[in-house]
């Protein structure tokens, strides 16, 4: 298959939070020059990146070939109710833990503000 016939894709991991998918998605399909994004979503993803989630990136990098991986904290979030900075620290975390299972994929740790700007968390 020539996934280029059906466009390019990109994974996001992200909340559940319905207030975050279309800015996040708007930004990951900018980020890595993509037409779609492939969102595995659960709540607070970043305090809990469990297997079913793994699993999930894994089809999406190999049947989708995707371009590049975001990772998503959000203000706000309901299912991970701690500091935004605490949430950043997992979110980097969460991040370097993609990157040594994708290592030739690009990993962009995002955090989303209240009013829905996306922004790439600076590495520490
Ligand atoms: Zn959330």
């Amino acid at each position: 298959m020539n996934p280029t016939a059906h466009g390019r894709f990109a994974t996001a991991l992200n909340c559940m939070d319905g207030r975050v998918q279309e800015p996040v998605a708007d930004f990951v399909r900018q980020h890595f020059g993509v037409d779609f994004v492939d969102m595995v979503t659960s709540p607070g993803i970043v305090a809990n990146l469990h297997p079913g989630a793994l699993d999930a990136v894994k089809l999406s990098v190999e049947a989708h070939d995707s371009q590049g991986i975001a990772v998503v904290a959000h203000a706000n979030c309901i299912g991970n109710p701690i500091p935004e900075a605490e949430q950043k620290n997992q979110c980097l975390g969460a991040a370097q833990l993609l990157t040594q299972s994708w290592p030739h994929l690009d990993v962009a740790p995002l955090w989303v503000l209240a009013e829905g700007t996306v922004q790439i968390i600076p590495q520490n």
